[in-house]
């Protein structure tokens, strides 16, 4: 399809890379720890440029490894780009396109138990895996972590919740109390630190075999809830939305230099692999919880580039070069695929994400995807991206074309000159869609939306 494109439309990508690495034999299988953060805006971490939100941590991920300046979430959500994440295929495959409804009694809505999860592809190779923060995969007994092979679970099953402990005990999704393995319990911290403590907790038990750590903070999502101490630190910042959100990040990065001081401490850090990334964009407009995605368009809920073009980096001492900057785009869907690989596990699935660290080493060149694509509500919304060419479909039906490479931030709609293109592009998206399944579950979003962006 490619070589169909205008020479003025195509994009390489470029790598940039220090030292001799991915020379000899490859390294032992390592530990993983996957931080994902909720909502987070693309420009919301000082390693994509943040001046107001200081993330010493987050970026010091970045500074030891690979930031990655155009990696996607495989979904403008919040559950589906879970179910992607943790399975490495897109997760239109299986159905799983809607938010879930919370209903400990719905069998349906949760993400199908015909698929292999992370920790299941890794258990055979002695893996010991936890999740630690929000689930948001189906509140029945059927979806729960530990039946999806997790070893070790704390969190909350729902898409949200309520941060400050004195407002837990009811309920509802956002107010249920917090769940060790299966059992509600107390909790007396503010949730971000209650999930840093547990991280800590998991890497202190766990150090001495190959473990997987799966931590789900729900920071920055609303409610736009902060303590004290973490406001004090934002206090020149006038918008109290802005300024909330802020203090929410950095709750979050302080938990992520907890846990990175643990791997520290354990003398494990040259056989821990960490990946950070956000699920989906910063919201914007009426749902906004002050975050930024500039110079991207629009937000979640949207298959703009604000939408689905996320904060990632990557760090994994001695094996990863330090500081690298990785251009080419790269996958939520890689995760599940690059620690099946790493772990040198053989359990048969069909990702479509790659292991990434031969690309990171230098190992493999090129772009590891040659398209991606995007599509909510079975249909509702469309986006893919070949090369820097990326088509939109809103929900009125009008496919957009971008030049990413000229016009990042999706201004200037080119699909009036480029028709063939489009055409070419078009049968992309009609082949794509031929070989994946409608919802199996409605969820919140399938009922009509007053507005693109979803809930959850
Ligand atoms: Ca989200």
């Amino acid at each position: 399809m490619t070589r169909h494109l205008p020479a003025c439309l195509l994009i390489l990508g470029t790598v940039v890379v220090a030292g001799a690495y991915g020379q000899g034999p490859p390294p032992p299988p390592p530990n993983f720890v996957i931080i994902l953060a909720d909502d987070l805006g693309y420009a919301d971490v000082g390693f994509n440029g943040c001046r107001d939100i200081p993330t010493p941590h987050l970026d010091a991920i970045a500074a030891n490894g690979v930031r990655c300046a155009q990696a996607y979430a495989s979904h403008p959500f919040c559950s589906p780009s879970r179910a992607g994440l943790l399975t490495g295929r897109y997760q239109q495959r299986f159905g799983h396109e809607n938010n879930p409804v919370y209903d400990p009694d719905d069998e349906q809505s949760g993400l199908p138990v015909s698929q292999i999860l992370l920790p299941q592809m890794i258990h055979g190779e002695g893996y010991i895996s936890g999740a630690i923060g929000k689930w948001h995969l189906g509140a029945a007994e059927r979806f729960h972590p530990l039946n999806r092979g997790f070893d070790e679970f704390f969190g909350f099953l729902g898409g949200g919740h309520q941060y400050f402990p004195e407002r837990l005990g009811g309920r509802t999704e956002y107010t249920t109390d917090l769940i060790r393995e299966r059992e509600p319990i107390k909790e007396t911290e503010y949730l971000t630190d209650a999930f840093s403590r547990e991280a800590v907790a998991f890497i202190d038990r766990r150090h001495a075999r190959r473990f997987c750590l799966y931590l789900a903070f729900n920071a920055p999502h609303t409610p736009l809830q902060a303590p004290p101490r973490y406001l004090e630190r934002f206090a020149s910042i006038q918008d109290e939305k802005r300024r909330t959100y802020a203090a929410m990040v950095s709750a979050l990065d302080d938990g992520v230099g907890r846990v990175l001081d643990a791997l520290r401490r354990h003398h494990i850090e040259e056989s821990t692999l960490v990946f950070f990334l956000s699920d989906n964009g910063g919201p914007v407009g009426e749902r906004s919880n002050g975050s930024d995605n500039r110079p991207l368009r629009d937000g979640k809920g949207t298959t703009y580039e604000g939408g689905v073009r996320v904060p990632f980096a990557a760090c994994w001492k001695g094996v990863i070069p330090a500081g690298i900057v990785y251009e080419p785009m790269v996958s939520a869907l890689d995760i599940a695929a690059t620690i099946r690989s790493q772990a040198r596990a053989t359990v048969d699935q069909d990702f479509d994400g790659v292991d990434l660290v031969p690309y990171w080493t230098r190992e493999r060149s090129g772009p590891p995807h040659p398209a991606l694509y995007w599509r909510t509500g079975g249909g509702t919304t469309f986006g893919l991206r070949v090369d820097a060419l990326k088509v939109v479909i809103p929900p009125d039906g009008t496919p957009r074309l971008f030049d990413l490479a000229a016009d990042a931030s999706e201004r200037r709609d080119v699909a009036a000159d480029h028709t063939e293109v489009l055409r070419g592009l078009l049968r992309l998206r009609d082949a794509w869609n031929r070989q994946m399944i409608q919802p199996v579950f409605p969820g919140r979003s399938a009922k009509p939306p007053a507005r693109p962006a979803a809930p959850g």
